[in-house]
């Protein structure tokens, strides 16, 4: 196995034209980038024919904001990829509650929810038209108590409009968070969206993966009736791709042998290119690492909760002939 296992990015380029990219652990680690990856997507636009999504699990952040904090800081002012190319899960979940749970401007100015998030995740969700019950614009403010009482938790009103409670990553999450989502869960009988259930992130240091959406998601799907369980709005659902090819019709007749997921996470990224039939290519920059890797591709479990890699690779610029500047 020494050299055999690696792809290289030539011969992938070459290979396919519709590329799905996730981003955090195969462009950046927080807010340094991973090796050249940028150098790499650039090269990738600069070619006619070929097409690039971001597709991200991370709701933490509006699309716009993904602009601004990561793709001009790190792959430069001139770096442009349309906000219609950018997916995060927030912005899924938005789309799907339109669809699914408010689905007219009458409902719309009645139906609300509860969000376990970051304001990026909020704001996703009422650029969509959705009213969120606990935003700071409607006179909303966290409470400075991260306790809960049983004797408050007993007498608390619960708002019956509240149809829907959404959990993604939330850096202010506490007890009190906690009882809430848990209120609309029992009274209101509230459908449950998670973002994603990403365990962990990987950070720059090599042996610290810090947690992630989904042990807010974990948390609060304790609480949830026996009937009830999380909705995964993020990878590895592959709805996200059905909304993809919807929104850019030109795809849908693209035969899906022309696709091409990137990811670092086996469970989400590699998974959900499983999902949508097409192939994959893990990058070692951030979950997996290359025994995680052989080993999921080697496997003929269609149970795993890893998915298959068709290709692996160090890093999203690994190519033995092309140097990236
Ligand atoms: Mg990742």
């Amino acid at each position: 196995m020494e050299s055999a296992p690696f792809a290289d990015l030539v011969t992938l380029i070459d290979q396919y034209d519709y590329f799905l990219f996730d981003c955090d652990g195969v462009f950046w680690h927080g807010d340094s980038e991973i090796e050249k990856g940028f150098s790499a997507l650039r090269h990738l636009q600069s070619i006619p024919g070929k097409h690039i999504y971001l597709i991200t699990n991370n709701s933490s952040r509006l699309r716009e904001t993904v602009i601004k904090e990561k793709l001009k800081p790190l792959g430069g002012e001139d770096f442009e990829v349309p906000l219609d190319q950018i997916y995060t899960s927030a912005y899924i979940t938005g789309q799907y509650i339109r669809e699914n749970l408010i689905k007219d401007d009458a409902e719309a100015s009645i139906k609300k929810v509860y969000v376990v998030g970051q304001q990026g995740l909020k704001d996703e969700l009422k650029k969509a038209g959705i009213q969120v019950i606990n935003d700071h614009t409607n006179g909303w403010a966290p409470s400075s108590d991260p306790s809960m009482s049983i004797e408050e938790f007993s007498s608390m009103e619960v708002d019956p409009n509240v149809v829907a409670v959404v959990a993604g990553i939330y850096h202010d999450f506490n007890y009190r968070t906690l009882c809430i989502a848990s209120l609309y869960l029992q009274l209101n009988n509230a459908t449950f969206l998670a973002t994603n259930n990403d365990r962990v992130f990987p950070t720059h240091v090599p042996d610290r993966k810090c947690p992630a959406g989904g042990s807010i998601v974990a948390a609060i799907a304790s609480q949830c009736p026996d009937h009830q369980k999380p909705q995964f709005m993020g990878k590895p659902n592959p709805q996200i791709f059905d909304i993809i090819k919807r929104e850019h019709p030109h795809l849908k007749d693209a035969p899906l042998s022309k696709f091409l997921m990137v990811g670092d996470n086996l469970q989400t990224d590699i998974k959900f290119g499983n999902n949508c039939g097409i192939d994959t290519l893990v990058v070692l920059s951030g979950n997996a690492s290359l025994k995680q890797a052989l080993a999921a591709q080697l496997s003929d479990d269609k149970d795993s909760e890893n998915g298959k890699p068709t290709h692996i690779i160090p890093y999203f610029s690994y190519s033995q002939t092309l140097k990236f500047d």
